[in-house]
């Protein structure tokens, strides 16, 4: 959620950072000391209790509150932390909801991956009430309260800002201000899906629906608040979440909602390649891999972030067998619980266009392992304009690729080194996912599996002391082989992180 409150912000005037809609004051700037702003804020909160209760009322006028008998949210369901902040907000005299993905995944009995809070508080407000709390963000400050290694997220409410105000929005429709603080009942329109937009009341247990999100949650369906073309233009990113809650939710994507996807994927290029390597891990590490890629597919979005990849399924539809196994396998991995590294579905992803390259640069008489390292660059320094890659992840990327080349080594050292090299799991992992993909190397990983095997038996073997006990682990830990793994439970990944 930071991304999407901080997308855009550079622009921002210091007097448009000074509005705010409750208390009329300016909003606390990053340099006050802390005993001023403590003084402030407690003035604040207590000649604003009235005031802000009162109008918290009047906020919710348009709304649609659905009472506690009559929905299916639980106190039971919410994470503790949550409920310690948003009661100490509430107590406080605040205004305080549980907002977001929390809200939409309790009403549909999934366990919510973060519990995100909304609050009539400004951030200053919020720190004044926690000691555990943060805030973060220069210009777009967000109340961060730390329990342990949990962050519960404080966002206030702010409002939408104003399409017809010049400055709003660049040329594009991309939004370049976002920061006034507002009602909840302005807040409510900045969010994205209607499902998104439900808030959980903690002063009576009630949800608040202001845009119909309780009935398309019921009915399965994602519905962009407002004109999506001129959501999805203000950012872009929204087009991604869409494909990836319709995965995760199994819900479709209403038509005026899905139509405007087809034409605007290219403002993805506007998008920051670090925001969309962290877009693109949620698609991909969030247990619905494939679904998420077949639906970039069917958007014609992949082009946008992975143009090499794109451009090698046009010219050999071929190519998508090996990525549909990478991401099989990658929700399989996630859903049994065992880790996943981004290294191994970025490796698999630009793949097909690495050994194109490395084909061609062979040919002109370099060794093919050189040639694979020199291709490696190449492509990589393509992606990273679109989606940045973080070095440890590259790195790992080129030892699987690299060793794909060294498995044709079947006898001797050479052999060994492959099979000691830190990376060997991964590239081994990756040259089953190559054979079932239907790629020439079903020999190769077949060979691989059974060396495997005889060098962890040979290993037992020596370490069986000749007494019949087994050797100690100081023994036979120097050089203790990988244990095999059958060709059948291939392509796990070895995560390096
Ligand atoms: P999950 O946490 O399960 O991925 P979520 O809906 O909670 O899903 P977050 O990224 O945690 O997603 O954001 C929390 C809420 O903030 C969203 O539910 C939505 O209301 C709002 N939000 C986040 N990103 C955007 C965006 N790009 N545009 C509009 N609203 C957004
Ligand atoms: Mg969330």
């Amino acid at each position: 959620m930071i991304d999407w409150l901080k997308n855009g912000l550079k622009l921002l005037s210091s007097k448009q950072r000074h509005q705010h809609k409750y208390s009329g004051e300016s909003a606390p700037s990053a340099g006050s000391s802390s005993n001023h702003r403590k003084h402030r804020a407690a003035r604040n909160a207590t000649s604003d209790l009235s005031r802000q209760s009162k109008k918290v009322e009047e906020y919710l006028a348009d709304a649609k509150i659905v009472t506690r008998g009559e929905h299916s949210i639980s106190r039971e369901h919410i994470d503790d932390n949550a409920l310690k902040v948003l009661y100490r907000l509430h107590k406080a005299g605040f205004h305080a909801c549980l907002v977001g993905g929390a809200v939409r995944d309790l009403l549909l009995a999934k366990t919510p991956k973060d519990f995100d809070v909304a609050t009539n508080a400004t951030p200053e407000q919020v720190k004044d009430l926690f000691r555990n709390c943060r805030l973060i963000g220069r210009r777009f400050r967000l109340a961060h309260v730390h329990f342990g290694r949990q962050i519960i997220e404080v966002a206030t409410y702010r409002t939408n800002h104003d399409h017809t105000q010049s400055g709003s929005v660049d040329e594009s429709g991309r939004i370049v201000r976002d920061n006034v603080y507002g009602g909840i009942d302005d807040d409510v329109w900045r969010r994205d899906f209607t499902a998104n937009a439900l808030y959980y009341d903690i002063a009576n247990f009630s949800i608040i629906d202001f845009v119909g999100g309780l009935e398309d949650i019921r009915q399965r369906q994602l519905k962009m608040i407002g004109d999506a073309q001129i959501r999805y233009r203000e950012d872009p990113v929204r087009m991604l979440r869409a494909i990836r809650f319709a995965a995760k939710l199994d819900f479709s994507i209403e038509e005026k909602s899905r139509t405007p996807i087809y034409e605007l994927g290219s403002l993805l290029q506007d998008i920051p390649p670090a925001r969309l390597y962290e877009e693109v891990l949620k698609l991909f590490h969030s247990g619905h891999a494939l679904k998420s890629f077949e639906a970039l597919n069917e958007y014609d979005l992949l082009h946008y972030l992975f143009p090499a990849a794109a451009q090698a399924i046009k010219d050999d539809p071929q190519h998508l067998r090996l990525l549909q196994l990478a991401m099989k396998n990658t929700d399989d991995r996630i859903c049994n619980n065992m880790r996943v590294t981004p290294a191994f579905l970025f490796a698999a992803l630009l793949w097909a266009p690495v050994a194109k390259r490395a084909e061609e640069i062979n040919e002109k008489g370099m060794p093919y392992s050189v040639a694979i390292q020199k291709a490696a660059t190449a492509v990589m320094s393509q992606q990273v304009k679109s989606i940045s890659i973080p070095r440890r992840f590259t790195s790992t990327m080129r030892d699987i690729w690299g060793l794909q080349t060294r498995f044709h080594y079947r006898k001797g050292r050479r052999a060994q080194a492959v099979l000691e090299h830190p990376k060997f799991r991964a590239a081994y992992d990756f040259l089953c996912l190559r054979a079932q993909s239907g790629e020439a190397v079903a020999d190769e990983s077949e060979w691989w599996t059974q060396f495997q095997q005889q060098s962890s038996s040979n290993t037992s073997a020596v370490s069986e002391s000749s007494d019949g006990k087994a050797s100690d682990s100081k023994s036979s830990g120097r050089r203790r082989r990988r244990k095999p793994r059958s060709q059948n439970h291939s392509s796990n990944q070895t995560s390096d992180d």
